[in-house]
């Protein structure tokens, strides 16, 4: 294995690169990741200029794939619940504050900012873990709230009945349902935009009335919801950012 580094310009940002050469590797391929960057994997020697084809050629997604890498990093810089970082809120960015005068004891949000009943989360034996369960608690008391909510005006829209919502605490599945027509929804999902909470209610929805993943089920949900496989890939990309 041999590893050699370059730069290339693709629009306007230069971006460097590293050619690998592995013999485990079957065929040339492109590799993004946060800890090496962007790699040009290849089983065998490659001419500089064949390795600038393949990356101009690949410019959009590859700059795609930078611009998730950056943003994710950037906000991971504030996630460490201590007072003053950031929390996702719907999809939006709000400030932990700590207020001791709060009343009634126990959590709220207000001008782009989350209060707790504390004078400050830094005085706390263990600040992180202490918060991280009261927001959880929140967090689940607000993703019942507002999928409910959604969940009965999709259920119009769309024209079927259910029997119940559970929020759950799942790692890796954001909703599913049942032939009983109970629904389950992961609470995390209340971190993410509304429309794409929104999506996954309308996926599970729409699986109320066509079960399978079948062209009939998508057709369904692309007329309530258009824009699905951008909402899709958001949360492919995105889902760590959705934990804190
Ligand atoms: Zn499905």
């Amino acid at each position: 294995m041999a590893t050699k580094s370059y730069e290339i310009q693709l629009d306007s940002h230069i971006v460097p690169y590293s050619v690998r050469i592995s013999n485990r590797a079957k065929f040339m391929r492109l590799v993004i990741s946060r800890d090496r960057g962007l790699e040009i994997v290849t089983p065998k020697k490659i001419s500089p200029s064949k390795a600038k084809r393949l990356l101009k050629d690949h410019s959009v997604w590859i700059l795609g794939k930078i611009k998730i890498i950056y943003e994710i990093a950037e906000y991971n810089q504030f996630r460490p619940i201590v007072e003053g970082n950031r929390i996702l809120f719907l999809g939006k960015k709000w400030s932990l504050r700590c207020d001791e005068s709060l009343n009634p004891k126990g959590i709220f949000f207000e001008n782009k900012a989350i209060y707790l009943n504390f004078t400050s989360l830094n005085q706390l034996d263990n600040p992180q873990a202490i918060i991280r369960n009261l927001l959880t608690g929140w967090y689940k008391n607000q993703a019942k709230e507002i999928i409910h909510h959604r969940v009965e005006y999709y259920s119009e829209k769309i024209g079927v009945q259910f029997n119940k919502i559970t929020i759950k605490n799942q790692k890796t599945r954001w909703g599913s349902c049942s032939s009983l027509k109970n629904l389950n929804f992961n609470w995390r999902l209340i971190m993410a935009p509304p429309e794409v909470l929104d999506y996954i209610i309308i996926h599970e929805l729409a699986h109320l009335k066509e079960l399978n993943h079948s062209p009939e089920f998508w057709e369904l949900v692309q007329s309530v919801c258009p824009n699905y496989r951008h909402h899709e890939s958001w949360l492919k990309n995105y889902s760590q950012l959705l934990t804190f």
